[in-house]
């Protein structure tokens, strides 16, 4: 019963990036930080959850992912 579960982020508007942002993260090989917009390098197309090295947060995602998610303008 004491357990909980954070759902917050489903409360909050969701990032979303432009296509440019998601084009460029994938040329590079990088992932883009759901919560703090960060881009983060050496991140696979495919990758969810990485810990972001400028919020701390395992919030990247990689571009074909985000493109998945639909996290793209
Ligand atoms: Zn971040």
């Amino acid at each position: 019963m004491a357990h909980h579960t954070t759902t917050a982020v489903r409360s909050l508007k969701q990032r979303t990036f432009t296509m440019q942002q998601v084009e460029e993260a994938s040329g590079m090989q990088a992932g883009l930080c759901l919560a703090c917009g960060a881009m983060q390098e050496c991140c696979e197309p495919d990758a969810r959850k990485y810990h972001c090295d400028n919020c701390g947060k395992s919030e990247v995602c990689g571009a074909e992912e985000l493109l998945l998610m639909g996290r793209v303008n």
